[in-house]
C-alpha cells in the first residue's frame, strides 16, 4: 500500500533529473546557474539581472486555516498544485521557503511537502541545503562579535550595553540560550552584559535577505539595522559600526535563489525561510520575482494561517516587491477543522460532522480576510485517507453555499494528478477576477492604528492592549521617524487570538502587545504579542530521536 510510505521513502525512491535539465525547461542555460552537486543549483546575479525586462507571470499564494497539531499540508498542496499545472502543460515555477533545522529536529519534521508532492532532494533541503541559513547565522553572529569588540575596544559609539537589541542566533531550538550573560571572566574577556539567542529564521538578517531586491539593496538594508542605543538613547546602526560590507560579503551566495525539482520534475525555487509567527513568513523576493520572470504561473506559500503569513505577504512583502497575488488558495483539512470544532487530536480518526460544522467558522474567517484584500479565493481540501464521504460533502456543500470555489485535493496520495481540479479552478478564478487588490492599511497611519487594523480586520478581535514598555516605545519610535513602517506581528499560529488554546473563531478578544522591536533593515516594526518566543524549545520527544543515517549514507527518519 503506497499510502503508508513515509515522505523520505517516497523521496528516496524518486528518480531525479540532473538539475541542468530542470534549468533548461525554464530557459536557463549552464551559464545561468551555479551547481551545488547534481540536483541543486543557484541562479547567477547576471541572469537575474537580465530577466528584468521579461513580463511577469501570474502569482498564486497558498495559505491556510489556523494550523493545529493535526497538520494542514500547505507545502504539500503548494507543490502538488505546481505539479498539476505542470501536467496541464503550463510553464510553472514553485517558490517555497527553505526549512530551518530547528523544527526539522524538533516537532515538525521536514518542510518540503509530503507524500507524492515533494521537492527533492528532501534530505538535503531539510538539512544544510546550499548553506544559506548557515551564512545568515554567521553574518548575524559576526555582527554581534563586531559590536561587542567595538564596546571592548573603547566604545567610541558609546553603545549602552543595557540597551542592545541585536541578539546572537542559532538554527537549532535551544531554550537554554534565550537569556544569557556574556563577557564574564575579567577585563580581557570583553564587557559583561545580558544577551540572548534567537533562532536564525527570526534574525533580522533572514528578513533582510528575503526582502532585498538586489545585492545593493541588501547592503543598504543591512546598514540600516539597529543594533542598540547609545548613552544618549539614540539608535546605533550597522552603518554606524561600518560593517555592512563584511556582512554583505558573507551573504554573497546566500542571496542567490536555489533551484531544485519536485518528484514530477517541476522546477522549484526554494529560498529564504523566516517563520510566520515570529518573523514575516515568506520566501525571498529574489526568488519570487525571478520565478515570475521565468514562468507563466508561480505558486508560492506563506507560513501558517492567513492571519500570519498571508497577512504579512500582502502588507509587507507585496509592498517591498511591488507584486500582488492573482489568486489565493486557502488549504483546509477536515481533521484540523474538527479540532477547531472542539475535537481532541486523539479522536480525529472518527467521523464527526457536527464538530466539522462548528470548526468551519475558522475557515470562514480566513476566507473573509482574503476577500477583504480584494483577492479571489479557492479552498483546497487537502484530503486525508481518514476523511469520510459525509465529512467531505459537508465541507464541499458549505463552500458551495458560501459561493467559494472549492476543490478536493489529493496531491499527497497522487501527486499532480490529484490537484488537476484545483489547478483548473485557480486558473479560472484568475481569468475571471474583477476585484482590485488593496493593502489593509496605509503606511501613514500611526503604528498603533496599523496594529489595531490587523487585529480587527484579520484576527477578528476587538482591541489591542499595549504594555507600559510598548507604550513608551510607540512614542520613541514615532520620534525616531519610524512611524511609517509596516508592522510585523509576532503571534501564536494556533489561534486567531494571542492565546494558543482559543481555537475556532474567538470573538471579543484583546491582543496584548508586550514589546516592539525595530527592524529597520527589514523595514518593519515587530510587535511581540502574548507569550510568543523568538527562540523555540524542543518538545518532549524531538524528531531527532528518529533521525539516523545508514551505511550507504542514506538519511533515515526525516518526514
Ligand atoms: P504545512 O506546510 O502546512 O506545515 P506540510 O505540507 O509540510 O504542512 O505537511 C506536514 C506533514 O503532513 C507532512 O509530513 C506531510 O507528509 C503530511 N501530510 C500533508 N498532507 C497530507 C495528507 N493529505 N495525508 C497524509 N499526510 C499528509
Amino acid at each position: 500500500n503506497k499510502s503508508v510510505k513515509s515522505d523520505i521513502q517516497i523521496a528516496q525512491e524518486s528518480k531525479l533529473k540532473h538539475i541542468k535539465e530542470v534549468a533548461e525547461s525554464i530557459g536557463l542555460t549552464e551559464d545561468d546557474i551555479e551547481y551545488y552537486g547534481k540536483y541543486k543549483a543557484k541562479i547567477t546575479y547576471e541572469k537575474i539581472h537580465s530577466l528584468k525586462e521579461n513580463r511577469d507571470g501570474r502569482l498564486i499564494l497558498v495559505t491556510s486555516i489556523n494550523p493545529t497539531a493535526a497538520g494542514e499540508g500547505k507545502s504539500t498542496v503548494t507543490v502538488g498544485l505546481g505539479d498539476a499545472m505542470h501536467q496541464l502543460g503550463k510553464k510553472v515555477v514553485i517558490a517555497l521557503r527553505e526549512p530551518s533545522l530547528g523544527p526539522t529536529m524538533g516537532m515538525k519534521g521536514g518542510a518540503t511537502g509530503g507524500g507524492y508532492a515533494q521537492v527533492l532532494p528532501m534530505e538535503d533541503i531539510n538539512l544544510h541545503f546550499t548553506g544559506d541559513l548557515h551564512a545568515i547565522t554567521a553574518a548575524n553572529n559576526a555582527l554581534a562579535a563586531l559590536m561587542d569588540n567595538h564596546i571592548h575596544q573603547g566604545n567610541q559609539l558609546q553603545i549602552d550595553q543595557r540597551r542592545i537589541v541585536w541578539k546572537r542566533a542559532l538554527d537549532i531550538n535551544d531554550r537554554a540560550l534565550r537569556q544569557i550573560v556574556i563577557g564574564l571572566g575579567g577585563p580581557s574577556q570583553g564587557v559583561p552584559r545580558e544577551d540572548g539567542f534567537d533562532i536564525t529564521v527570526a534574525s533580522e538578517i533572514m528578513a533582510v535577505l528575503c526582502l532585498s531586491t538586489s545585492l545593493e539593496d541588501l547592503k543598504k538594508r543591512l546598514a540600516k539595522m539597529v543594533v542598540g542605543y547609545n548613552t544618549s538613547k539614540q539608535p546605533v546602526t550597522v552603518g554606524d559600526l561600518g560593517v555592512e560590507g563584511a556582512l554583505s560579503l558573507l551573504l554573497k551566495d546566500a542571496l542567490k535563489p536555489n533551484l531544485v525539482q519536485t518528484i514530477e520534475h517541476t522546477p522549484a525555487l526554494v529560498h529564504g525561510g523566516p517563520f510566520a509567527n515570529i518573523a514575516h513568513g515568506c520566501n525571498s523576493i529574489m526568488a519570487t520575482k525571478s520565478a515570475l520572470k521565468l514562468a507563466d504561473y508561480v505558486v508560492t506559500e506563506a507560513g501558517f494561517g492567513a492571519d500570519l503569513g498571508a497577512e504579512k505577504f500582502l502588507n509587507i512583502k507585496a509592498r517591498a516587491a511591488n507584486i500582488k497575488p492573482d489568486a489565493v488558495v486557502v488549504v483546509a483539512t477536515i481533521r484540523a477543522l474538527k479540532m477547531h470544532g472542539g475535537m481532541l487530536k486523539s479522536d480525529l480518526q472518527h467521523e464527526n460532522v457536527l464538530a466539522l460544522e462548528k470548526g468551519l467558522e475558522n475557515l470562514q474567517k480566513h476566507i473573509e480576510t482574503i476577500y477583504n484584500f480584494g483577492l479571489p479565493v479557492v479552498v483546497a481540501i487537502n484530503r486525508f485517507i481518514t476523511d469520510t464521504d459525509a465529512e467531505i460533502n459537508t465541507l464541499t456543500n458549505w463552500c458551495t453555499e458560501q459561493k467559494v470555489p472549492v476543490a478536493l485535493t489529493e496531491v499527497w496520495e497522487k501527486g499532480g494528478k490529484g490537484g488537476l481540479q484545483l489547478a483548473e479552478l485557480v486558473i479560472e478564478q484568475i481569468e475571471s477576477n474583477k476585484q482590485t487588490f488593496e493593502y489593509l492599511y496605509d503606511l501613514n497611519l500611526p503604528i498603533e492604528e496599523k496594529i489595531k487594523k490587523i487585529v480587527q480586520k484579520v484576527y477578528g478581535g476587538s482591541d489591542v492592549e499595549f504594555s507600559t514598555k510598548a507604550m513608551k516605545q510607540l512614542k520613541e519610535f514615532q520620534e525616531f521617524g519610524w512611524g511609517q513602517l509596516p508592522v510585523c506581528m509576532a503571534k501564536t499560529q494556533y489561534s486567531l487570538s494571542d492565546e494558543p488554546t482559543k481555537l475556532g473563531r474567538p470573538k471579543n478578544f484583546t491582543i496584548h502587545v508586550r514589546e516592539l522591536v525595530p527592524k529597520l533593515g527589514a523595514g518593519f516594526i515587530v510587535a511581540l504579542t502574548g507569550d510568543v518566543m523568538t527562540m523555540p524549545g524542543l518538545p518532549k520527544k524531538p524528531v531527532a530521536y528518529q533521525m539516523n543515517i545508514d551505511e550507504k549514507g542514506r538519511a533515515i527518519g526525516l518526514f
